[in-house]
């Protein structure tokens, strides 16, 4: 099958907000092995939008839309790929009492153009809107067919997963699973190794890059679930084959999530000491749902006399190796760990800039510690970049990578 994407929206054209929509759909319908051929966007016009649809629907089988379903006179999708598909619209009482009673619950009242969004195919079918008043609409001519989806980002991606992706997985009658490994690293290098596996029609595999890591997303297709499942399995083995222990984890939100998993398996518990990261290592580690079984407290330490009073770095230390350096990251982990009577702890003192920093120390150096009862272990990260949000994000990246040792 294949497929084109098409956002309607003149504030799209005009560069008032950034096409999510698009990036998510194009990516969701990879993975259910239909291919997109192009991504359009097009203003709320009718005249221009139906000459677009016409021809759109010669190249390809499915045309899905995302915007323009609102009640008001620019939105004008559903009306004009209605005429395209040789279709009408009608009224429709059950989802006009919805809209009623939305407008009630929320003390405002209707007016007649929210009657608009009331109106369903009547050759084809709406899709509910569980999160918003506009239904989507499924047209079919000839074996071609157009899904039409709010355009707000969280109605557009609930709707898609709870009606749309199930409508064709149902059509192309497969089943489908999906894993995501994590991989330390940067991207270049990873593709590089993993290449030959990025070029299979199934299961695929695709990489996407974040800040000092990579995801890469295994997807399979198969008659049923078992089968998919066992498929997305035997394909990850091969990727754990080229990667080893650079993957350290699956289907987590983040390394954060596996730090604190990591920690409670061995009964063990945490302490921070950060600089330049500002209580970023702390705040990621509280994400994790049960952190509070692994992590007690940290300490923002960011003068220097804070570090000497928090966590006991000695200030002759400091006078002699700078305050960026391996001999205050070690003392720093060490004393955050004796303070907060953990078993381990994480520092970083680093230099994000944009200003200051010299030669010896220039902006993107950055020291980290991992302490362990009384053994310490240091790293120095250099970002060669001098962007303050990158260099504190790989820094706290970077510390717990060092969690995990
Ligand atoms: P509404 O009922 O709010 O009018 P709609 O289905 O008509 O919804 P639009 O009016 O096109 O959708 O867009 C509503 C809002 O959703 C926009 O202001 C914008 O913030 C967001 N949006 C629309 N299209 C996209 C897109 N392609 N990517 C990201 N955000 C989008
Ligand atoms: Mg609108």
């Amino acid at each position: 099958m294949t497929a084109e994407i098409i956002s309607v929206g003149t504030e799209l054209l005009l560069g008032n907000i950034l096409n999510t929509n698009a990036q998510y759909l194009s990516r969701e319908l990879a993975a259910l092995g239909i291919t997109v051929r192009r991504q359009s966007t097009i203003g709320d016009n009718h005249g221009r939008l139906a000459d677009f649809v016409n021809e759109a629907k010669q190249r390809c089988d499915l045309l899905v839309f995302t915007g323009g379903l609102g009640p008001t006179a620019d939105d004008l999708t559903k009306e004009t790929v209605a005429a395209c598909f040789g279709d009408t619209l009608t009224f429709d009482p059950d989802e006009w009492q919805k809209i009623v009673d939305f407008f009630t619950r929320t003390g405002r009242e209707t007016t007649p153009n929210n009657r608009k969004q009331a109106m369903v195919p009547v050759h084809g079918h709406k899709v509910v809107n569980h999160h918003g008043t506009a239904p989507g609409a499924w047209f079919e001519q000839d074996g071609h067919c157009a899904v039409l989806m709010p355009g707000v980002p969280h109605e557009m991606k609930a709707m898609w997963e709870e009606s749309v992706r199930p409508l064709l997985l149902a059509r192309q009658s497969c089943a489908l699973h999906s894993l995501t490994l994590r991989v330390l690293g940067g991207e270049s290098n990873l593709e590089y190794r993993v290449r030959p596996l990025l070029e299979n029609p199934n299961p695929t595999a695709a990489i996407y890059c974040k800040t000092g890591e990579c995801e890469i997303r295994i997807t399979a297709r198969a008659q049923n679930d078992a089968e998919a499942q066992t498929m997305c399995r035997a394909y990850a083995k091969k990727f754990y084959d080229l990667l080893g222990d650079a993957v350290y984890d699956e289907d987590v939100a983040g390394l954060e999530e596996t730090v604190v998993h990591t920690l409670q398996a061995n009964g063990l518990t945490i302490a921070t000491a950060e600089s330049c990261t500002g209580g970023m290592i702390a705040q990621r580690l509280t994400s994790v749902s049960g952190a509070s079984e692994v992590f007690g407290y940290g300490f923002v330490t960011y003068w220097e006399q804070a570090k000497a009073k928090l966590v006991g770095v000695d200030p002759a230390v400091i006078a002699q190796y700078n305050v960026v350096s391996a001999p205050v990251a070690a003392q720093m982990a060490l004393g955050a760990a004796k303070a907060a009577g953990a078993d381990i702890a994480v520092s970083v003192t680093g230099l994000a800039g944009p200003g200051g920093g010299d030669a010896v120390r220039p902006v993107g150096t950055v020291y980290l510690g991992a302490a362990r009862g009384d053994k310490v272990y240091v790293k120095k990260l250099f970002v060669s970049r001098p962007d303050r949000a990158l260099i504190r994000a790989r820094a706290a990246q970077t510390a717990l990578e060092l969690a995990l040792r």
